[in-house]
This record gives C-alpha cells, sequence and structure tokens, in this order.
C-alpha cells in the first residue's frame, strides 16, 4: 500500500478526540501533508493507534500530547510526546515485551493487556523501523521511529 499518513493520523486523532475530551487532553497533530509511506496499511495504522491512544490512556487530566509526521535526512519520523508522569528508567528496556506493563495498581484502572507496544515493535520491524523512547520522570515521554527514505515519498 502507497500509505496517507498525514490523513491516516488524522483520521486516528479523531478517533482519540473524545476520550482526549474527557479528560481536557489536547492532542495537536503537525503532519507535512504529502509525506506518504509504502506499506501495510493495518499494521501501520495499528502501530500509530496503539501509541497515540497509550499517550491518551496514561498521560493525566489536563496534558498536551504532540503528534509529529515529518520528512527527515534519512526518511520520515514520526513521535508522539505527552507531557505526563514519564517512565521510570528501570522499565524502558522490557517496555515492548508482551504483557509487560509499568504500575499494576495505576494500570489497571485503564484495562489494559501489556500487548500494545509489542504490537508496535513487530509491526515496525517490518518497515525496517524501531521504536525509540525517551522519558523522564515527571516531565513525560516521547515514542518515535523513523521510516527509512527507501519506503517514503512526496506526493
Ligand atoms: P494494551 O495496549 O494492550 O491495551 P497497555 O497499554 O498496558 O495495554 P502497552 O501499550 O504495551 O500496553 O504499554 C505498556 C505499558 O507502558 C503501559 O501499561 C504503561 O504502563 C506504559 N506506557 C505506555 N505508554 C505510556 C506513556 N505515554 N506514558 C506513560 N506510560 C506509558
Ligand atoms: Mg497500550
Amino acid at each position: 500500500h502507497d500509505i496517507d499518513v498525514p490523513e491516516l493520523l488524522a483520521v486516528i486523532a479523531k478517533e482519540a478526540t473524545a476520550l482526549a475530551d474527557e479528560h481536557k487532553l489536547s492532542i495537536q497533530l503537525n503532519a507535512e501533508p504529502g509525506l506518504i509511506m509504502r506499506g501495510d496499511l493495518m499494521q501501520m495504522r495499528s502501530a500509530f493507534s496503539n501509541l497515540i491512544f497509550n499517550a491518551v490512556h496514561y498521560t493525566p487530566d489536563g496534558g498536551q500530547i504532540d503528534v509529529l509526521w515529518q520528512s527527515t535526512p534519512t526518511g520520515a519520523k514520526f513521535s508522539v510526546t505527552d507531557d505526563g508522569d514519564g517512565i521510570a528508567p528501570k522499565h524502558l528496556a522490557r517496555l515492548t515485551e508482551r504483557f509487560y506493563r509499568v504500575d499494576k495498581a495505576r494500570s489497571r484502572k485503564t484495562g489494559g493487556s501489556g500487548l500494545g507496544l509489542a504490537i508496535v515493535k513487530h509491526a515496525l520491524s517490518h518497515h525496517d523501523s524501531s521504536l525509540d523512547i525517551e522519558s523522564e520522570l515527571t516531565v513525560g515521554t516521547t515514542f518515535s521511529f523513523v521510516i527509512p527514505a527507501s519506503l517514503t515519498f512526496k506526493k
């Protein structure tokens, strides 16, 4: 597939809006128009969706979520940044393991299964990409990946 990522992100951001509004979270989408990637639509939709919905689920009420899709010298970069509680360094290495969740008590309320990031990792591995996580406690978290230039182009 040729995936119109800006269009896909607009759809996902819209899907996330109801839940975000409920929690007074603001989602800012900044995507470079016409920046397309070649790939598996179902897998990439689930990767984008898992990362955006995670930000909505785990950022405390009133927070800010920034979603970016822009060309870089090596391809196209996606990132989602939140200003939530952050993730302690000791958890980062295991975060993409299946069923791994950070804080059982806190996470249980949001009802996830701990599979989302494992799905993201799997989807990205099929697109010559990998997930990068930067996080600072009390400051927030950025999940990002770069789709290589060989799979991206401008419409
Ligand atoms: P699922 O996605 O299967 O519904 P889940 O969200 O718990 O369940 P993952 O998406 O794999 O599973 O995330 C694993 C854990 O990483 C989460 O339980 C949460 O503790 C932590 N996490 C993920 N994204 C964030 C974030 N943006 N800020 C803080 N913690 C996060
Ligand atoms: Mg999740």
